[in-house]
């Protein structure tokens, strides 16, 4: 035997971690064929370690191992692809100078079959001994080669499994140590798999959710999820996506989930990787939320900046922006601008005799009155104390004078508790090369005129 087949030999065994492992009914069953198939007393599988021949299976002698200095089959590996047969124990030199093993002093006869690991290393025999000397009938060497062939199939589906069982360790300490929740879903939706993260987030045991759908688990949020799954499972395609998830008791998360077919022995399943986000989408609708808060606090703040608080109308700050923009317009001849300057009559007078609240209370009814008789796309101010403004964009001076008188009226006509109140409306229309102050002092004279022609009239 050369020191690399030994070395080779060994590995193997070690791989197939099968010295001093226990009985296996497998074994002792080929043992009792040998046995009979050879008509032999005694029968081995042992299995050669470096000092020492280690007996997996015994019949008619229970052995458990003897040195390396008395193994038979130490002899016979070193020809692994023939029987080792020994017709008489104590006459064949070959085998003169092995020390007699404790327990086998009456064995005479040894015929041994070695059994082959992959690439045709021996690794220990099947063998028969008998208390006699004898020949071995050669088809009583064939069988006991067919038994042999077939520990040898034992032993690689021992390995084989050995393999497996390491990558099955392997896979549940990836699965399980990683930060990423793992599950899988079979055809009708049902879980099959999850991983230890995924039940410690959601609280849960296996029993819980295995074999059960979203339905039956989170019926909140299956609807969504079960869109998703079926998405990936038409299009055979991965998906990723941000879901929602409610537990049993209550409890929400946000997981950043990766979903892909999965070729299985049972077909095609649904597997899903997700990483609970929870903490980070939070923290963003809080943020969103606050941003929102912020814009609606500004919006509010503009809309406070331009508007009257007594009469909710537009304010002098307000009447100043849109004038500059109007005549922009106006003045790139687009459309016509008229403006409409009103001074309430006697307002004074009417504050001093019903007191200045019932005033106030007058002028958001005014106010009121104005914005019911303007259109959409005109604008309404309050200019001052008791004066207001209206600007009318796409009026020219005949259509803005008709909108003053309507104005007049309408406040005239007005069913007023106290005493009837009355406007005064100067009018004036935008010509090329009007400034606001232009526009503004021409409507403030018509206003002028119309007072002194007696109120309650429109001028301009
Ligand atoms: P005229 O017909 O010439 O316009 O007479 P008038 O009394 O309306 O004119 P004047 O400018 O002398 O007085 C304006 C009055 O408007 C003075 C003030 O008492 C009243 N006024 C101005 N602002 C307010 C307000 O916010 N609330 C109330 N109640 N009255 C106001
Ligand atoms: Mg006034
Ligand atoms: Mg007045």
């Amino acid at each position: 035997m050369t020191p690399f087949d030994d070395a080779r030999r060994l590995h193997a065994l070690s791989e197939l971690r099968i010295l001093d492992s226990g009985v296996e009914s497998a074994y002792e069953d080929l043992v009792a064929l040998a046995c009979q198939l050879t008509r032999a007393p005694v029968a081995f599988v042992t299995l050669a370690d470096r000092d020492r021949l280690w007996f997996k299976a015994c019949q008619g002698l229970v052995m458990n191992e003897v040195p390396v200095e008395s193994s038979l089959c130490h002899l016979a590996i070193l020809t692994p692809r023939q029987p080792f047969i020994v017709e008489d124990l104590r006459s064949d030199p070959r085998v003169a100078h092995l020390a007699v093993a404790p327990g086998m002093e009456r064995m005479r006869a040894y015929l041994g079959v070695p059994l082959l690991a992959p690439l045709g290393i021996a690794l220990g025999t099947l063998c028969v001994l008998d208390d006699r000397v004898r020949r071995f009938e050669t088809d009583q060497i064939e069988s006991l080669q067919r038994l042999a062939r077939q520990i040898t199939l034992l032993l690689q589906q021992r390995e084989t499994l050995n393999r497996l069982e390491e990558l099955d360790i392997n896979f549940s300490a990836f699965m399980n140590n990683g930060p990423f929740v793992a599950y899988i879903k079979d055809r009708d939706w049902h879980y099959s798999y999850v991983n230890e993260p995924c039940l410690q987030q959601l609280g849960l045991t296996r029993d819980d959710i295995l074999g059960k759908d979203d339905f039956t688990l989170w019926p909140e949020a299956a609807p969504r999820l079960r869109e998703m799954d079926e998405q990936v499972m038409r299009e055979l395609k991965p998906s990723r996506q941000i879901e929602r998830l409610v537990t049993p008791d209550g409890r929400h998360f946000f997981w950043q989930s990766y979903k892909f077919p999965l070729a299985t022995r049972h077909g095609i399943a649904l597997a899903g990787l997700s990483v609970d986000v929870t903490e980070h989408i939070e923290q963003q609708h809080l943020l969103e939320a606050s941003q929102r808060q912020l814009l609606d606090m500004m919006k509010a703040a503009e809309q406070r900046s331009v508007t009257d608080a007594l009469t909710g109308l537009y304010n002098r700050r307000a009447f100043d922006l849109h004038l500059a923009e109007q005549l922009q317009r106006a003045e790139e001849g687009t459309r016509p601008l008229s403006m409409l300057l009103i001074d309430v009559d006697h307002f004074k007078a009417y504050n001093d005799a019903y007191g200045h609240p019932v005033g106030d209370a007058a002028l958001q009814d005014i106010a009121r009155l104005l914005l019911q008789s303007c259109r959409d796309g005109d604008a309404s101010f309050r200019y001052g104390g008791e004066e207001f403004a209206i600007l009318l964009p796409g009026a020219d001076g005949v259509a803005a004078q008709q909108v003053a008188e309507r104005c007049r009226l309408v406040v005239a006509q007005h069913p007023w508790s106290r005493r009837p109140i009355t406007l005064s409306l100067g009018v004036a229309t935008h010509q090329p090369g009007m400034t606001a102050y232009d526009l503004t002092e021409a409507a403030d004279q018509a206003l002028y005129a119309a007072k002194a022609a007696g109120r309650n009239r429109v001028a301009g």
